[in-house]
């Protein structure tokens, strides 16, 4: 394990609170009181799932995927797989996919891909932090977007660093 500092901050925690209420007031404007089924894209995602569904007002149920594409590794691999399904069938159901962060965009593509199979009457998306100038996957659109950020590696409120700093209530980088 590399050594490293206290990640510097670089989205405060009461700057993500109010982007958060942002993105969720936007959700009640376009929804009303549908019913929505929030897919939580295990584990960088729980955060930022817990604190958007804390400001939903229509009736959500809430599931749970998880997704493996990084391994301990900082960079992408465009590996991904389904390493935890979902519990009920979505047929017929409101989705919005709860991502922590888009990079190369090929594990939400392959999500999305993955959840159309499942015949849900409409999908969208929403990730906190987008970085731009990282995408490769073709086409890919994001709904509900948080922040866009540079190409760096940050950590924090559910992002982690081989698998720490997960709890860090704020977006941060660490500087090596
Ligand atoms: P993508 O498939 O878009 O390249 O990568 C998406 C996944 O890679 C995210 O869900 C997240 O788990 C991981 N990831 C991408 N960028 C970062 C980053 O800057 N920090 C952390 N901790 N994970 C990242």
């Amino acid at each position: 394990m590399p050594s490293y500092s206290e990640p510097k901050v670089y989205i405060s925690e009461p700057d993500l609170k109010v982007r958060v209420r942002e993105l969720a007031a936007k959700i009640n404007a376009e929804y009303g009181m549908q019913e929505i089924t929030a897919i939580c894209i295990l584990k960088g995602s729980i955060v930022f799932f817990t604190d958007l569904l804390r400001n939903l007002k229509m009736p959500v149920v809430c599931e749970f995927l998880g997704m493996s594409s990084y391994g301990n590794h900082t960079t992408s691999t465009g590996e991904v797989k389904v390493t935890l399904d979902l519990n009920e069938p979505l047929i017929g159901k409101h989705v919005i996919v709860i991502e922590d962060i888009v990079d190369t965009g090929l594990t939400l593509s392959y999500i999305i891909d993955y959840l159309k199979m499942k015949k849900p009457s409409s999908i969208k998306t929403a990730a906190l932090l987008f970085k731009p100038e990282a995408l490769k996957a073709q086409g890919l659109k994001i709904d509900y977007i948080g922040f866009e950020i540079p190409n760096h590696f940050v950590v924090g409120y559910g992002l982690d660093y081989a698998e720490k700093m997960r709890a860090l209530p704020y977006i941060g980088i660490i500087e090596q």
